[in-house]
């Protein structure tokens, strides 16, 4: 999927290198040649057309609503996908930060009332061709108050942007550029101070620009030569601009970056977080630990076999023991391919049996990745390159995971498997219903967070109870050996949901692409300095197994909360209350509990000085917030 970014913005920065181009061609690139007096004129003419607009208030439906809740307004292009996409990002962002949404097309921004809402998002590069109004209009609201967050770098800098480019704290512009590293100067997100991240997967262009002394910058990118503010926050009037300097942030791994922009909108802000740390095991037990290998014959002198009893078993136990994580193995009985209930076969592999009774013995988990590793889907379901045998029928996906189930039941009497993983995260509808049908105490289904450049029924979730109340919990991250694109995408979820969710296979280090190469000693180092780090910033995170953490995902989604922000205190109420409820809280004052109602610690003492996480005990509690 990094790849399918790639070509994304490959594609892009070809079409900015075209649009300056003919910026430069008609000469008013520089924008420092807008006239204050052209800015003045369409004021004029803009406040005559707010007052014809606010007369006709149009009623619309909204994604997540709750009288004193705040409330959004996104602006979008419906006939550009980018913009359709990052929309549909912004809705999943702003619903768990129980934020209100409402989209409308740019081309109809003069049928907008503006103060109607908290703040209002510009989710669409096409503000010079598609802006249905001077965008004057929208600054002005700003500056009585409202909260814009202009929310991905236009394509041109034409008039539009010229008009308002002050109020966004900019003073000069020389020209797009590109970068592929991040530099955190700020909290944008819980953890994120400090951070300093490069990835050719992080490839983008933003704007160069100089900024006022007053802007406060959460992020810069750069590519070794320059330096440009990848998110700034810059105060305007009454009210507050964010930008966001680039085009990745509509991919699916940027819901936290978006989310924390919104956030930078606010002075004070909250919201509930699930609160979790899960680590996946796939393919665990298995039947694969017979396999012969050069590798554990040079690096260990042993057989495969005996690297898995002597060293990569007790490594992992050790890992866990150090933080007390917990480990959902997935369960797999056999390798084969067949798919025909009638033909199922199962002939004991030597150590399945160990395994998945020292994995329960130790405390963790053990869920269910099926009878085989044929993913549930009927033809086509999957990519051809797979080489899986598709299955019949639902009947027969049922058969197969029913004699899991059965094996499951001989090998560690008593345990019943609450979760399940698809194996290669392929996973029809039949495939679904199938898996509640054959495990009776089915509680959670974990996929994977985007199915961006990936084909067929990949299982791709949002953190949610899905209706016939089974937890979608994905997986975020996965390996040993996380890039920093990876990193990002862990960190950003760290920021939206409170969630770590990694999954590991037992053969990394035998896999080319997953083990890059690396000794195991490498491997481990790297995998236990990256739980090591999460713990260090994250160190009231609380390591669930994933039927726990589905627990965890339905008391923060019920939790339907009422927040009054005020200048000293927030009031809050917590309405469908089943339990404590974690909310992590941005504020740049100094937040005090008055009572046992909560209690509020920083994110990371050493390194937090915005993010908190609040844990609520009762329905009812106060947040005091003295002046720094
Ligand atoms: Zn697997």
């Amino acid at each position: 999927m990094e790849k399918y970014y790639r070509k994304l913005i490959l594609l892009f920065l070809f079409s900015v290198g075209t649009a300056l181009l003919i910026f430069l061609i008609n000469g008013n690139w520089f924008f420092g040649r807008a006239t204050p007096s052209d800015s003045r004129t369409v004021l004029a003419l803009n406040s005559a057309r707010e007052t014809s607009v606010q007369a006709e208030t149009e009623s619309v439906s909204a994604d997540w609503t709750k009288a004193g809740s705040r409330n959004a307004l996104i602006l979008y292009s419906p006939n550009d996908e980018t913009s359709v996409y990052y929309e549909k990002n912004l809705r999943v962002a702003l619903k768990h930060l129980r934020i209100g949404s409402q989209s409308v097309a740019l081309s109809r921004t003069d049928s907008v009332s503006y103060p109607e809402y908290d703040l209002v998002i510009i989710a669409s590069p096409h503000v010079e061709t598609e802006m249905a109004d001077p965008i004057t209009r929208l600054f002005d609201y700003a500056e009585e108050g409202g909260r814009v967050f202009w929310g991905i770098l236009p394509n041109e800098t034409g008039a539009q942007f010229q008009s308002v480019y002050r109020k966004l704290g900019i003073i000069d512009l020389i020209g797009y550029t590109d970068y592929s590293s991040y530099y955190f100067e700020d909290e944008l997100l819980p953890g994120f101070k400090g951070l300093t991240l490069s990835d050719e997967g992080f490839l983008d262009a933003g704007l160069n620009v100089t900024l006022e002394d007053q802007a406060r910058i959460y992020a810069a990118a750069g590519n070794g030569q320059t330096e440009v503010p990848l998110i700034w926050s810059f105060d305007t009037g009454k009210g507050r601009c964010v930008f966001y300097n680039g085009t990745a942030i509509t991919g699916d791994f940027y819901r936290g970056i978006a989310a924390g922009c919104v956030s930078a909108l606010f002075d004070d802000t909250m919201y509930p977080v699930i609160n979790a740390l899960c680590l996946f095991i796939d393919d665990f037990p298995s039947p694969q630990y017979e396999n012969e290998s050069e590798i554990t014959r040079k690096e260990y002198n042993r057989t495969v076999k005996e690297f898995y009893r002597d060293i990569w078993w007790p490594d992992m136990q050790s890992a866990a023991n150090r933080y007390g994580d917990v480990y959902t193995g997935l369960f797999i009985a056999t390798y084969n391919d067949i798919v025909n209930p009638e033909d199922f076969v199962f002939d004991e592999p030597s150590m399945e049996r160990y395994y998945g009774n020292s994995l329960l013995r130790s405390g963790h988990e053990l869920g269910a990745h099926g009878y085989n590793h044929q993913s549930l889907t009927l033809a086509g379901g999957t990519p051809a390159s797979m080489n899986y045998n598709p299955w019949a029928s639902q009947a027969d996906m049922t058969a197969s995971l029913k004699k899991l189930a059965s094996i499951a039941s001989d090998f560690f009497p008593g345990v019943v498997m609450t979760s399940y993983v698809p194996p290669s995260n392929y996973l029809s509808a039949e495939g679904r219903s199938a898996v509640k049908e054959a495990l009776p105490g089915l509680k959670v289904i974990s996929g994977i967070y985007t199915g961006e450049g990936e084909e067929g029924d990949v299982y791709v979730q949002d953190f949610e109870i899905a209706k016939d109340g089974i937890a979608e919990f994905p997986r975020i991250s996965s390996g040993m050996f996380p890039s920093d694109y990876e990193k990002l995408s862990y960190l950003s979820a760290l920021g939206l949901y409170g969630v770590f969710s990694h999954f590991i296979h037992p053969d990394d280090l035998f896999d080319e692409e997953r083990g890059r190469g690396q000794t195991w000693d490498v491997l481990f180092d790297s995998y236990s300095e990256m739980i090591g780090e999460i713990h260090a910033s994250y160190p009231f995170l609380r390591s669930l197994s994933v039927s726990e953490a589905a627990d965890a995902l339905f008391v923060c989604q019920e939790a339907t909360p009422s927040l009054d922000y005020q200048e000293d205190a927030i009031y809050g109420s917590v309405e469908h209350f089943y339990g404590e409820v974690f909310f992590y809280l941005k504020t740049d004052k100094n937040p005090v509990s008055v009572d046992k109602s909560c209690s509020i610690q920083p994110i990371d003492p050493e390194n937090s000085s915005l993010y908190y996480l609040v844990t609520v005990n009762e329905p009812v509690f106060t947040i005091k917030l003295e002046k720094p």
